[in-house]
């Protein structure tokens, strides 16, 4: 197949870049998750557009995504040498982790600083930044991105898969790779569906730019001044970001509006920030998951956000998102070259079974941090609270109320990837 398209039309990129890609992989969708795959497809030379329903200069919203573990640094540096010392420069690593119950600090960790030049453990910087570098990168390793570029219908045979999009063009490509978020229309239209459910409540997040935050993470069970809510404030590149859980029977107004922030965050941190923020959001918990992810033709991947929603406890969002990526890009890029019609379904299956089962893992893992910070029952609220009370003669405990918020690691040791 051939990418086929009215080239005239295209703000970007220019008529030679596109006729000359032969039988390219589509990806759809300019998330981390789409870019990440970008260019891991284009790391094993194979021809990538991508297709991004939003123009280029589109503001992206907020921090979302701060936290990039180990195994996303270096998987994105398997695609692009020295992509992860970039984000790491820009990034933070906060050295501290503390946590308090009621007022009173229960943990307090300050780990050593990694020698120079060493791998850091982590970096710390707002979604958009990471998706800036990611920009860059797919543009340095020539990974078309196609902007304004809406994908309507999706037509899939056992030959390849042709893609509509809002203006009536077709693209056409082996595979694609379905990293349209989670509303996403192609998931929608090879009949893809999901299960499980939103549980009850909601965050508020609001970023703070503050360049001299301390270098801190800090977890506040039941705030005092926030009438027992659960705070926590991380450090990224620039400032900071303040999580507020909400109580059942707390309204969005109350919380997430610009005037509401105006009267709660100076209970919990300088109200001088309050001159200094950036986004104010508020998200609730879905756990969702595809049933399948890949199409019956084995051309359709669903990567990231169209194949699983979770709550951010234990940063598994675009984290296994990137490993999805990855993942994907290693199951076209085998099927494209196994000349064999039986190898190549069993690469595209091999990637759906991989990455469900980590997708049902990581999950799993959430729950677990979920049970933890929305005791459903007295003796589990008890057990917390003997743990905050008996810590100062009995660290593991305080260790155990540090640990339990962001779930058990789910990534295995043997592929690293969440
Ligand atoms: C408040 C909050 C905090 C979070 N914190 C964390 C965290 O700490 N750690 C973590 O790992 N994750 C976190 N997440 C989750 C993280 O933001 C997401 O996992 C991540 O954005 C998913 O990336 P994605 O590329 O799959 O989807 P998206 O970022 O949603 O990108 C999808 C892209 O596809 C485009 N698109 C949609 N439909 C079409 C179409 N039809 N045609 C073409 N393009 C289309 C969209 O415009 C968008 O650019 C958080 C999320 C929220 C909301």
């Amino acid at each position: 197949m051939f990418l086929s398209t009215a080239l005239g039309t295209r703000p970007n990129p220019k008529d030679e870049d596109v006729v000359t890609q032969e039988n390219p992989v589509l990806v759809v969708g300019a998330g981390p998750v789409g870019l990440s795959a970008a260019i891991a497809l284009r790391s094993l030379g194979l021809p990538v557009a991508v297709l991004e329903a939003d123009p280029e200069d589109q503001a992206r919203p907020g921090s979302r995504a701060l936290f990039v573990h180990r195994e996303s640094l270096r998987l994105l540096d398997s695609g692009a040498p020295g992509l992860a010392a970039e984000l790491t420069d820009f990034g933070v690593v906060w050295h501290t982790k503390r946590t308090l119950y009621r007022g009173r600090e229960v943990f307090a960790k300050t780990y050593p600083k990694p020698a120079a030049n060493s791998e850091a453990p982590f970096t710390s910087l707002r979604q958009v930044d990471t998706e800036r570098f990611l920009r860059k990168t797919c543009e340095q390793v020539g990974a078309i991105v196609y902007w304004g570029t809406r994908v309507e219908q999706v037509r899939v045979d056992p030959t390849g898969v042709d893609v509509v999009t809002g203006d009536g063009q077709t693209f056409s490509g082996s595979h694609v790779i379905a990293a349209d978020g989670a509303r996403s229309t192609v998931r929608r239209a090879v009949g893809i569906t999901m299960s499980g459910g939103r549980s009850e409540g909601f965050h508020t997040t609001v970023d703070i730019a503050d360049p001299d935050f301390p270098q801190e993470r800090l977890f506040h069970y039941h705030h005092p001044a926030l009438g027992g809510r659960h705070v926590m404030t991380v450090p990224f590149a620039g400032g900071f970001q303040i999580d507020v859980q909400c109580a059942p029977t707390d309204t969005e107004a109350e919380f997430s509006t610009p005037q509401a922030v105006r009267r709660w965050l100076p209970k919990v941190v300088d109200g001088r920030h309050l001159e200094n923020v950036l986004w104010i959001s508020s998200y609730r918990f879905n756990q969702v998951i595809a049933d399948r992810f890949a199409d019956p033709h084995g051309r359709v991947l669903l990567a990231g956000e169209a194949a699983h929603l979770f709550p951010p406890l234990g940063a598994r969002g675009m984290n296994s998102g990137i490993a999805d990526a990855f993942d994907a890009a290693d199951a076209i890029a085998l099927a494209r070259s196994a000349n064999n019609p039986i190898r190549e379904a069993a690469a595209i299956v091999g990637y759906a079974d991989r990455r469900r089962a980590a997708a049902l893992r990581n999950n799993a893992a959430v729950s677990q941090a979920l049970a933890h910070l929305r005791p459903q029952q007295w003796h589990a609220s008890a057990r917390q609270r003997a743990a905050a009370a008996l810590s100062p003669v009995v660290p593991r405990f305080g260790t155990w109320l540090e640990n339990a918020t962001y779930g058990p690691r789910t990534a295995p040791k043997q592929s690293g990837r969440y």
